[in-house]
């Protein structure tokens, strides 16, 4: 599903993301983990075109994003990948004038150009999956951080994304709102959804994920099973970073 070969990322001169060479398999769920300002948000933001490469090249579904190639020939490749990535942030960004049911049709009414009837069966059905039936016509300042982050959600999903990636989506969650957006996460993991999650949630990361990637100054450090990687982490700088959090 992702092919990133040799993949640099500068900005200005200094180098965020060195030399990154990675393979993601359909279905796999990936749990990206390691310290503040070790170029794991970069890192999603280049898989998703939101950040321009410097060099290397990154192959989401067969469309391609090649530093070597010229930035207009990229676009396209780069609304390829737009329509097949969905992004979760850190904060949720929903419109606040439309209501939650709204806002999940959205994309659907402009990207897609969907009829209202269909788009509104559609979002109906993606608000049920993430637990928010009952709040389709609320607007998003009537709802708690965690609901909001599901809407989030199901307006990613409503693009019928081939891959999703989430960027510290509970970091803004007060502690007991996480375990709800978490179970969403876990059962979109247990339906076979290829997944990228940039998270410090260790306990999410050890029982949901597939694999361990340990970034540190813009190198995958660690590549590991998560059992392996909790258990038996091969580099200092892993133990060094697993000793603060957890
Ligand atoms: P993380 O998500 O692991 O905390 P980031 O990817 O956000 O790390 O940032 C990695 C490094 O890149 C940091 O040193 C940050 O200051 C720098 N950085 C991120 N975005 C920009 C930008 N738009 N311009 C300049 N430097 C940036
Ligand atoms: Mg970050």
């Amino acid at each position: 599903m992702i092919e990133i070969n040799h993949l640099e990322k500068k900005f200005g001169e200094q180098r965020i993301l060195k030399d990154i060479s990675l393979s993601i398999p359909a279905h796999q769920v990936v749990a990206v983990i390691g310290p503040s300002g070790s170029g794991k948000s970069t890192f999603l933001r280049c898989i998703n075109g939101l950040e321009t490469i410097t060099s290397g090249s990154i192959s989401v579904d067969g469309h391609v994003i090649d530093a070597s190639v010229g930035k207009k020939e990229q676009q396209k490749e780069i609304y390829a990948i737009r329509q097949k990535a969905g992004m979760v942030f850190q904060q949720f960004n929903l419109y606040p004038h439309k209501t939650v049911i709204e806002n999940v049709m959205e994309a659907l009414l402009v990207v897609k150009k969907m009829k209202k009837e269909k788009a509104y069966s559609i979002a109906a059905n993606l608000l049920e999956k993430v637990g928010l039936s009952d709040k389709k016509d609320v607007y998003p300042s009537q709802l708690s951080g965690g609901q909001q982050q599901r809407v989030a959600i199901a307006r990613a999903l409503a693009m019928e994304p081939k891959l999703m990636l989430f960027d510290e989506p509970t970091s803004a969650l007060d502690p007991e709102l996480v375990g709800d957006v978490l179970k969403v996460m876990k059962q979109l993991a247990e339906d076979g959804m290829t997944m990228i999650i940039v998270t410090h949630e260790m306990n999410f990361a050890r029982n949901v994920a597939d694999r361990i990637l340990f970034m540190a100054d813009g190198i995958i450090v660690e590549d590991a099973k998560p059992e392996s990687f909790f258990h038996q982490p091969e580099t200092e700088r892993a133990k060094q970073f697993l000793r603060k959090v957890t």
